[in-house]
């Protein structure tokens, strides 16, 4: 009987080490991680004069998001990368590009979870740069992270990573996606977008609203869920106000999750809300807090994981 409970001790301790050891290294990679912090230092450098679409600083931003998936060998979701769509404007149209990738799950590979972030912004206005760091280089470093994680160790689904480009635009590279990829539509089981994870200097709290979910989980695991939050910084729901713009925001619609909320796809949108560096030319590597951020990527890494496993 003793040799028996010895057992189960060593048993249990062995068991909850392997969970652990998973999660730290996870999160010290994060916590010491460099290459979260590199990727959005360089999405949202004046070099690439704020990803406006159709402009050579998106392009720049293309260019150093496929480098990163092709290093990661991360596959394109179709023949390439690029997926251009047309822009119409007033006096001429403009070609724009989603990027989209592939990670293949271990267990229902015809079945996907689709992360979205957007690699766009403003652009620049006059020599103003709106450099994006938060909005939304943050989402799009997070995306890049996620992808290098995913492919150490893939889930049991599928994963399609989703750059879009003109989501400043009123959410043209998500419309375009769901309409040159409707074959596949009835094949996502969930979108995560991820869109301004990094804040500024004054943020406390990872937000997070969702639809769908109790098509996807019981009730104790959507409890369970929220739970998931080691550094206690996840808040579910976001201010209704827009205080600069002195205007109330759907947040359902806020970000390239509207598009799969509108077609009834279960979705999941992080984000910290509006603050004082939102679509301003603060919104620099400078002003956002670097450590909210790496905490921030990891809290979405890890419902991610959760969510998989009880899918
Ligand atoms: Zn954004």
């Amino acid at each position: 009987m003793i040799y028996l409970k010895l057992c189960m001790v060593f048993f249990s301790i062995l068991f909850a080490s392997c969970s652990a050891v998973h999660k730290v290294k996870v999160t010290n990679e994060l916590n010491k991680n460099d290459t979260l912090l590199n990727h959005l230092s360089y999405l949202s450098s004046d070099q690439l004069q704020g990803r406006k679409f159709g402009t050579i600083g998106s392009t720049l931003a293309q260019d150093y998001i496929i480098k990163q998936l092709k290093e990661l060998n991360v596959q394109p979701l179709n023949s390439s990368y690029l997926a251009p769509f047309t822009i119409n404007g007033f006096f001429k149209d403009t070609v724009a590009n989603n990027i989209v990738a592939f990670i293949k799950g271990s267990e229902f590979p015809d079945q996907y979870i689709l992360l979205s972030a957007h690699y766009d912004h403003l652009g620049k206005k006059g020599s103003k740069v709106f450099n994006g760091a938060d909005d939304n280089a943050s989402g799009t470093s997070a995306l890049l992270y996620f992808g290098k994680l995913l492919k150490q160790k893939p889930l049991r689904y599928s994963v399609i990573l989703l750059f879009t480009d003109a989501e400043e635009a009123n959410l043209k590279g998500a419309k375009a996606f769901v309409t040159n990829q409707a074959d596949l539509l009835s094949s996502i089981k969930l979108n995560v977008n991820v869109d301004m994870i990094a804040g500024s200097k004054s943020t406390k709290y990872l937000r997070y609203i969702s639809r769908g979910l109790p098509q996807l989980l019981n009730s104790a695991d959507i409890e369970a869920f929220a739970e998931v939050d080691e550094d206690s910084i996840l808040k579910q729901g976001f201010r209704q106000q827009n205080r600069r713009e002195n205007k109330n925001i759907n947040w359902n619609l806020a970000s390239d999750h509207g598009v799969f909320f509108k077609l009834n796809i279960p979705f999941i949108y992080y984000g910290v809300g509006t603050h004082n560096n939102y679509h301003q030319t603060s919104d620099t590597f400078e002003n956002i807090n670097h450590e909210f951020f790496s905490q921030a990527t990891n809290i979405i890494y890890q419902q991610l994981r959760f969510i998989d496993q009880k899918l």
